[in-house]
């Protein structure tokens, strides 16, 4: 890629979505930052301008289809183009299905299903105007494999999975639009924090492996989208070395 132009990044106040911002930004992408917290994405736009980089924020609900098409506009008007979407916002309050979290269940349909689904909608017009872009929708290794506590929270990074591999063999082979599936192992970041479970927390308390840190993600998102246009990374699998 010659000419830089904007990276989307939702999730982007905190863990893989933040690494990844600060990654891209001193990659050269002006980083357009999304999430909920307002607060959060002011202070990361403030350290990387910092750090001599360029971004912007807009507080984007990813479930709202609306918003998710506002925020690339907002991208879009900055720069005249979005060559990357990191698709990264999620949650994951794991739980054994016999506990019945009906609200739990519907959020992560919401989020992770859903607004990755929104944030492909709001900018594949753009890209397919353009003929060139590059979506990464992040997934995990809970998208490979159901443990006891993952049904739901698997159900939706297998889903990740299956959208973001018919998008890529959908793309017009004529466009320079890729598409690549971000599967991570454990990292350590604030997403456990949404389990509401016990026997899952006691099951997690009970693991010991170094995780991964969130720039391990990021600079492997650094690596695919700095691959030559005829080359797609068609999906990272990440894990600590410790991890089964
Ligand atoms: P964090 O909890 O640190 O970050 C989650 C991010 O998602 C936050 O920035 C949060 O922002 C954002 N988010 C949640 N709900 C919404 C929403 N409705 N609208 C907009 N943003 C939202 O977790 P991670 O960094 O670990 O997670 C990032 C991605 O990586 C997720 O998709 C997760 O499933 C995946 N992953 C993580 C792994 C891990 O071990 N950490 C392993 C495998 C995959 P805010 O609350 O401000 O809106």
């Amino acid at each position: 890629m010659t000419e830089k132009n904007t990276a989307i990044i939702t999730g982007a106040s905190s863990g893989i979505g933040q690494a990844t911002a600060k990654e891209l930004a001193a990659r050269g992408y002006h980083v357009m930052l999304a999430a909920r917290r307002e607060e959060r994405l002011v202070d990361l736009k403030k350290e990387i301008e910092a750090e001599g980089g360029s971004a912007d924020y807009k507080v984007t609900d990813v479930t709202s289809a609306d918003e998710m098409k506002s925020l690339a506009q907002a991208a879009l008007e900055k720069t005249g183009k979005i060559d990357i979407l990191v698709n990264n916002a999620g949650l994951m309050p794991l739980s054994y299905m016999n506990k019945l979290k009906l609200d739990e269940w519907d959020q992560m349909v919401d989020v992770n299903i859903k607004g990755v689904l929104y944030g492909i909608a709001a900018v594949l017009p753009i890209m397919e105007e353009q003929k060139s872009g590059h979506i990464l929708n992040v997934s995990s290794v809970a998208g490979h494999q159901v443990m006891k506590g993952s049904a739901v929270y698997s159900g939706t990074k297998y889903a990740v999975r299956a959208i973001s591999d018919g998008l890529r063999q959908e793309i017009d082979p004529s466009h320079e639009i890729r598409v690549t599936i971000v599967s991570p192992g454990a990292v350590a970041t604030e997403l456990t924090d949404t389990i509401t479970d016990d026997d899952v927390l006691d099951s997690f308390k009970s693991m010991s492996m170094e995780p991964l840190q969130a720039e391990d993600i990021a600079n492997a998102i650094g690596y695919a989208v700095e691959q030559p246009s005829h080359v797609d990374v068609n999906e990272i699998l990440i894990r600590p070395r410790q991890q089964p």
